[in-house]
Formats: C-alpha cells, sequence, structure tokens
C-alpha cells in the first residue's frame, strides 16, 4: 500500500502484489453475472425475453483460464437462456441460476470437494454478492460496483461490467500463474 492508500503494483507487473499471492492460490473463478458479465442493464424485448450483452475480451480471457487448468463458472440470482448459452458457449464448468442466495450455492461447489474457499475466486457488483466476497480467497469485483462492494474486495478492476473487467481477472490469475505471457506469446506467431 501506498501512503494514500492505493495499492502499490508488484515490480514488472500492473497487478498490484497482494492481488498476485491471492491470485497465486486460485483454481476456480466464479461470477455474477448481471453487472459483471453484463454491464447490469436488463433488456426487455416484446415477448417478454431478456437480452443481455457479453463483452467479448471477457470471453477469450475464460477461454484461456480454461487452458491453463483454472476452471470458471457463474453464479446468478435471475435466470435467463442466454446466461445458458454464453456458458455453455465458453465451456464454463458451473452454471448456477435462481439463487439468489448465492452462498447456497457456493457450498454447494465445496461440498463437491477438492477445493478450499483460498482455491476460490469470486467476483461480484452488489450487496448480494457479500456474503461470498467475504468468504473467498480472492474477492474482486468492477470499476462500478456499489462502494460497499468494492471496499470489500481484495481487486477491483479498472474497467466496469459487461466492459472487460472479468477479463482483468482472467489476466490477474494468469499473471500470477507466471501463464499470462506464455499464452500472449500464441498469439504473436
Ligand atoms: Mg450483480
Amino acid at each position: 500500500m501506498t501512503a494514500t492508500g492505493a495499492p502499490t503494483a508488484a515490480a514488472g507487473s500492473r497487478f498490484p502484489a497482494e492481488s498476485l499471492a491471492r491470485a497465486r492460490r486460485i483454481k476456480l473463478l466464479l461470477l455474477d453475472v448481471d453487472g459483471v458479465l453484463t454491464d447490469g442493464a436488463i433488456v426487455y424485448t416484446g415477448e417478454g425475453t431478456e437480452i443481455k450483452a457479453f463483452h467479448i475480451q471477457d470471453g477469450l480471457g475464460l477461454k484461456l483460464l480454461q487452458k491453463a487448468g483454472i476452471e470458471a463458472g457463474v453464479i446468478t440470482a435471475r435466470e435467463s437462456a442466454m446466461v445458458r448459452r454464453r456458458v455453455e458457449e465458453l465451456g464454463l464448468a458451473h452454471l448456477f441460476q435462481g439463487f439468489a442466495d448465492k452462498l447456497a450455492a457456493y457450498e454447494k461447489v465445496l461440498a463437491g470437494g477438492g477445493l478450499q474457499p483460498e482455491e476460490i475466486a469470486y467476483m461480484g457488483d452488489d450487496w448480494l454478492d457479500l456474503p461470498l466476497l467475504t468468504r473467498v480467497g480472492l474477492a474482486a469485483t468492477v470499476a462500478d460496483a456499489v462502494p460497499e462492494v468494492k471496499e470489500a474486495a481484495h481487486f477491483v478492476a479498472t474497467r466496469g461490467g459487461g466492459r472487460g473487467a472479468v477479463r482483468e481477472v482472467c489476466d490477474l490469475l494468469l499473471e500470477a500463474r507466471g501463464l499470462r505471457l506464455e499464452l500472449l506469446r500464441n498469439f504473436l506467431k
């Protein structure tokens, strides 16, 4: 931390040293949908279905993460066919829809065995996410989260929900494992 309280970037990295240390142990990234994978807007069509917009850079980040052996999944209070479609498209390991009690979904993950709380990261943007954010090894949030969530988070992305904030967490997790540059090299051939 600096005198102003802002986190200090680790040497040779754009990420804070404390976030990198926490990120190094993460094996699963869980994400809220509305306000994290989207900008929070819920658009209704005349037919009564919902439309959500996802960011393409988040998509590649989540694919790279899985390539690196880090699983990902979503936990959302709402239910939407579009979320299912996006999760399937990205091949994410977990999809919990209709979980207003997000802790219940988290406990299902823990009950599945194999993972400790310090091996799980969660990214959320609102009060509903606080119970999870205060339990996981790496609590992440978006630039436009509510103030209480920003205060509870270990890592605050510079970008907002649905604007590439998830990609920043993916990059952080890859960098912590020393895999970000290696994966990047595959695109520079
Ligand atoms: Mg949300």
